[in-house]
């Protein structure tokens, strides 16, 4: 089987180490290989990508080429591939396309190499960081004249230099799929309450938005050249997941986000052990009119109210902006249009005209009953945040 894992010799671009991030899931995996050959990895397939193979039973960690520095230095993007012994989905789990926002990272590792995977049920493709450019700059974008790695899916050969990057990864480790998340946080100065970012209309997506149990799911397609929408155009139905700040670790949004990788992996069947979680309550935003980004008129200091996951009240001020003398005449208030949820609100409390504060969501009566009653009786708690 070795002789089926790349290594520095049978590739100059790609290295991989087989198991060597998780000696538990080595072990696992060795121990049952024996009981289980003939039996257990029946119709598993090996996971395949351009300078690999991995077999059912087989995990490997992956340093793949997806470009070159200007030194001619390879820019090898990490890969874990935990291909599970008995047959099932391959599920992809993708992080840092934007390359400061760190929470996902986090989520995808402790996934790969934290988690018992000795009876998946299918291929787990875990990408950490997938704009390592960005990540070694700690900046959102591909530094290479400032290119948006998420609105270059599912890239093109010959193309720019963040076109060939997005193909190599989208061929190899996003097509081979059947489902998958991609983690995103909020653009530095901001912050998202945890929630999810889904095509509704298409059935696989809707299933795993369900499965992955946010309370708020914002419906849509999502821009063109995004990952999560190229992806489910090609036939891997794939959600977003927003949670939190960019350059931070935020374990409670991380630990809220693992709750939602094991309910997609249980609904898909790839963790039989694991049951598919419910929130407790749930918003599905579809159309426009339920959401808004507040934006400021004037320029100035901004002195926010209420933080990400707060209910506002028709009519009650979110925030107000004034200028360095704090004169009255120039105060302005910024009052909720609706009656809603605080999903993405500004943390950075400066703006020009024109920018964004936050982002509500509109709350239907009985959503909000069930978000008081929880809140009422689990306010310690506050899982929403
Ligand atoms: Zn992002």
């Amino acid at each position: 089987m070795s002789g089926e894992i790349p290594t520095d010799e049978s590739s100059q671009e790609e290295t991989a180490t087989a198991s060597a991030g998780s000696s538990a899931a080595s072990e696992a995996s060795d121990a049952s290989a024996d009981a289980t050959t003939t039996e257990g990895t029946a119709g598993a397939e090996p996971f395949t990508y351009d300078g690999g193979s991995i077999a059912p039973g087989e995990s490997a960690n992956i340093r793949y080429g997806i470009s070159e520095t200007y030194l001619g230095d390879p820019v090898r993007i990490p890969v874990t591939i935990i291909n599970g012994e008995r047959p099932g989905p391959t599920v992809f789990l993708s992080a840092a396309a934007h390359g400061d926002e760190l929470n996902g990272i986090e989520v995808v590792r402790e996934v790969a190499h934290d988690w018992d995977h000795s009876k998946l049920h299918g291929t787990l493709v875990c990408l950490p960081v997938m704009n390592v450019p960005g990540f070694l700059a700690q900046e959102r974008y591909l530094p290479i004249y400032d290119r948006d790695l998420n609105r270059s899916f599912p890239g093109r050969q010959g193309s720019t230099s963040a076109r060939r990057m997005a193909h190599r990864i989208f061929t190899n480790f996003i097509e081979p799929c059947d489902v998958g998340v991609d983690f995103h946080t909020s653009t530095r100065g901001r912050t998202n309450m945890l929630h999810v970012r889904a095509n509704m209309n298409d059935e696989t997506v809707r299933r795993v938005a369900h499965a992955f149990s946010s309370n708020v799911i914002i419906g849509g397609e999502g821009p063109s050249g995004t990952l999560r929408r190229e992806a489910t155009e090609a036939g891997v139905p794939t959600i977003t997941v927003e949670m939190g700040e960019a350059h931070r670790f935020q374990r409670r949004l991380i630990d809220r986000a693992l709750t939602g990788v094991a309910s997609v992996l249980a609904e898909f069947g790839c963790h039989r052990d694991s049951a598919v979680h419910w929130p407790g309550w749930r918003v599905v935003i579809d159309s426009d009119d339920e959401k808004t980004w507040l934006r400021a008129d004037a320029g100035g200091i901004v002195d926010m109210k209420h933080g990400r996951g707060a209910l506002v009240e028709d009519g009650e001020i979110i925030c107000t902006i004034t200028n360095p003398f704090k004169e009255e005449d120039d105060i302005v208030e910024v009052a909720a249009p609706f009656t809603g949820l605080i999903v993405g609100v500004l943390e950075n409390p400066v703006v020009y005209p024109g920018n964004p504060l936050c982002h509500l969501v509109g709350l239907k009566h009985e959503t909000r009953v069930a978000l008081e009653r929880e809140r009422g009786t689990e306010r310690s708690r506050s899982e929403l945040r």
